[in-house]
């Protein structure tokens, strides 16, 4: 019908000849991987960057988040989200941590803390929020509450790379924060994460872990586990950071465009964003109201993919929807009211630093026109 396939993401790369003399250094160090040269460089420039203070690199996001918490003893039960990824709530289930989900607000789809008390209990030992599409979780009243109880709060923050809320990192609230460089977020290292944490003592603690728990040639402290990031990736990553304003920037006015094309459509919610924060837009959410646009979420869904324009379901199914996780009483849709509405009403249109405002305007007068109802 149409011409190319205009998919939901695709990754940023910087120019080939730039990587080059990176791999020649590289080549003629023999150095790969164990903490070499462009690890330790990486992670200065890295936390240069996002404005923090302590941060460890890892292998992917997902190892990070496991991790992360091993690196704070979290046991019994973690209070989290279902409106995420999966790998938020598969981290508590590696470590043994039962995850209890709480509903989320209806505005930036993250956890809402009007019901987190409600789901504490003698067990609860920390609160795992996601700063979902990017929007910065309440994080003072997230900590007020974690503070009457003393619980730790561990971010994953894979969503929000580069973003800001008051002029500083929204990494900067929580004990920890999480983030992923996998290839189809903001910034990528290809695979690649990294633990961002407030003081250089949990910084040593968490090297040592993603390292086998070696202190020391002979000293082995704990079971620590194999999630260093290499030295291509760490050097890949240095030359991405050069890159990184140009693509953020790129979403932005893209962010700008959709949002102009499609505010009035009848049925159509574009997503807001919080005053005083500075948004990344890892991705375009929109969501559906059937009634009023005449269509549900997955009829637009299945429409545009036969127009060439293949958007995302996230997040669909809700994580608590999974099977390991759905017979937990968390789980339960009556808990979950706004997620599981959200879940059926939410659809992350084409958002990538390479797409051209063309493609935006072809996707907004798709669903703007219907034009398969002529
Ligand atoms: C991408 C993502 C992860 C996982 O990161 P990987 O680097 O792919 O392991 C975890 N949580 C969220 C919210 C994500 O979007």
């Amino acid at each position: 019908m149409m011409s190319k396939k205009i998919l939901v993401t695709q990754p940023a790369l910087p120019p080939l000849e730039e990587f080059i003399p990176y791999l020649e250094k590289i080549w003629d160090n023999k150095w790969l991987t164990n903490n070499g040269p462009f690890h330790e460089q990486f992670e200065k420039e890295l936390a240069a960057y996002l404005g923090v203070k302590y941060i460890s690199v890892f292998s992917n996001g997902t190892l990070a988040l496991i991790t992360a918490l091993q690196a704070l003893r979290i046991t019994g039960e973690v209070i989290t989200t279902p409106f995420s990824f999966v790998a938020t709530t598969h981290s508590l289930w590696w470590n043994n941590i039962k995850p209890v989900f709480v509903d989320i607000d209806n505005k930036y789809y993250n956890i809402d803390p009007a019901k987190i008390e409600a789901a504490i209990t003698p067990r609860t030992t920390a609160i795992m929020p996601v700063h979902v599409y990017g929007n910065p979780c309440d994080v003072e009243e997230i900590q007020r509450i974690a503070d009457v109880y003393g619980l730790r709060v561990i971010y994953d923050a894979a969503h929000a790379f580069a973003v800001k809320k008051d002029g500083q990192s929204v990494m900067n609230w929580g004990d920890l924060s999480i983030l992923s460089f996998h290839a189809t977020k903001v910034y990528n290292t290809i695979e690649g994460g990294a633990i961002v944490c407030q003081d250089e003592k949990t910084k040593q603690r968490i090297d040592l872990l993603k390292n086998f728990g070696f202190r020391n040639e002979t000293t082995v402290i704990e079971p620590g586990i194999n999630a260093k990031m290499n030295e291509l990736q760490a050097a890949y990553g240095s030359l991405q950071l050069k890159y990184v304003d140009s693509y953020i920037n790129n979403r932005l006015s893209l962010a700008q465009l959709y949002n102009s094309l499609l505010k009035g459509i009848a049925g159509i919610t574009i997503m807001e964003v919080a005053e005083g924060v500075e948004h990344t837009y890892p991705y375009y959410p929109i969501r559906i109201n059937a009634k009023e646009y005449g269509m549900t979420r997955d009829e637009l869904y299945f429409k545009l993919q036969e127009y060439d324009v293949f958007g995302r379901r996230y997040f669909y199914p809700l994580i608590s929807d999974f099977p390991t996780y759905k017979g937990l009483p968390s789980a339960n849709t009556a808990n979950l009211p706004v997620a599981t509405q959200v879940s059926k009403e939410i659809i992350c249109l084409p958002m990538y630093a390479n797409l051209s405002a063309e493609d935006v305007k072809r996707i907004c007068e798709l669903i703007e026109n219907k034009p398969w109802q002529k």
